[in-house]
């Protein structure tokens, strides 16, 4: 078996994402993805990693991954970053595995080990359908929702937001109240005014649903460490399950600082958590609860060694979902895998939103849990209306 094409997926509708098929002279197609800055990924796919990869039997993503990881750099083998080169191979990775399994008829939590699990807890990200389209440089993570969602609801109804998710069965919510006053002070610090106003959001909830229901506080990095104190301390009597990204993932020696002032869990995160960065920060005692996004820091192959690596430390996994579905399938695999698994991350606005608009074989969410996943390979497909709808632009290398 061999690949004979590397097409690269770009949609007008959803900016953001990247997806990658690579087609074998068997038929087999294997499907990624990838997220942010498109163009300049789609550049680095057509130019070093579509001459490697035609020919080579991709049933071998570990070998792959060794050659694709040493293009950035030959003395490269994990470098914590997210950059442009490793977004690239892990749109290749996912798809890699993906044949890999389908080769076998097998889902690829098969090929992992699993199942470990028969259904898992998930959270939800309480984002809208339309989060998350836009280039994001602005150091504000809300971007353009559409009407009364579960984004505009984190400061307009947060308390009703907190009994809809109970009515659907699902137990954790992610908001991020304290966003939109970073800029102010660059996050140096934040104002009494703005503390008690997005303080009033989480104690909304409280009021609303009593303990009823676990709330993650997201930060996205913007704060420094006596700013994110502040606001961990105002946070105190309200019961916050996890304080995700509270501050810049490099300061490491901060976060360690931030966990023993506080008391609290800290997630993290999507933002940096590669390997290389989670051992220094496993090792330092910075991380309780261990994210990332396998479309970020290598693909499959890095997220599994990220899931036992965080096992070794007796930390838990709660893999990163708000980028796209066909990530969405293959943190479920994982997830599913791995005997660590805290809880799934879901948007339940793109669930029901454009994930079920572009993509078919998604894992499903029955009452506040994960199903497990179809297959084969991690199951999931772009709709055939969607690649052949307005707005796509595709690019093939070919053998
Ligand atoms: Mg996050």
């Amino acid at each position: 078996m061999k690949i004979v094409t590397v097409e690269t997926v770009l949609s007008a509708n959803y900016p953001n994402c990247v997806w990658l098929r690579l087609e074998t002279d068997e038929g087999l197609v294997g499907l990624g993805e990838t997220f942010r800055n498109p163009q300049a990924t789609v550049s680095y796919i057509h130019e070093t990693v579509a001459p490697y990869l035609l020919g080579q039997d991709p049933r071998a993503p570990e070998r792959h991954r060794n050659a694709l990881m040493r293009s950035v750099g030959n003395r490269f083998n994990g470098f914590p970053t997210r950059s442009i080169e490793i977004r690239g191979n892990s749109a290749a990775d996912i798809a890699l595995w993906d044949i890999s399994a389908k080769a076998m008829d097998a889902p690829l939590y098969r090929l992992l080990g699993g199942p470990a699990h028969d259904t898992l807890p998930v959270y939800n990200t309480c984002a809208s359908d339309g989060y998350n389209f836009q280039a994001n440089v602005s150091g504000d993570s809300r971007a353009a929702g559409e009407g009364e969602d579960d984004l505009a609801r984190q400061v307009s109804d947060p308390g009703g937001l907190a009994r809809s998710l109970l009515a659907d069965g699902i137990t954790g919510m992610k908001i991020w109240p304290f966003d939109r006053f970073a800029a102010r002070h660059d996050g140096w610090q934040i104002d009494r005014a703005d503390l008690e106003e997005a303080t009033a959001i989480v104690a909304a909830i409280r009021d609303a649903v009593g303990n009823d229901i676990e709330i993650m506080l997201e930060y996205h990095g913007l704060w420094r460490l006596s700013a994110a104190l502040d606001i961990a301390k105002s946070l105190e009597p309200y019961r916050v399950f996890w304080h995700e990204d509270p501050i810049g993932l490099d300061h490491i020696t901060d976060l360690v600082r931030y966990r023993q002032e506080t008391g609290g869990r800290v997630a993290a995160s999507e933002n940096l958590g590669t390997t290389r960065w989670l051992r220094d920060a496993l090792t330092a005692g910075a991380v309780d609860v261990v994210q990332f996004d396998m479309g970020w820091v290598g693909g499959l192959s890095e997220g599994r060694r990220i899931a036992a690596m965080a096992e070794a430390f007796d930390r838990p996994i709660a893999p990163h979902d708000c980028v796209g579905p066909i990530l969405f399938a293959t943190d479920c695999h994982l997830a599913f895998a791995s005997p660590n698994t805290l809880t799934q991350e879901i948007v339940r606005a793109y669930l029901s939103g454009w994930y079920a608009d572009i993509a078919d074989g998604l894992p499903t969410v029955s009452n506040g849990r994960l199903g497990l996943p179809g297959g084969p390979g991690h199951g999931a497909e772009l709709r055939p209306d969607f690649l052949d709808g307005d707005g796509i632009t595709r690019q093939a290398s070919r053998l």
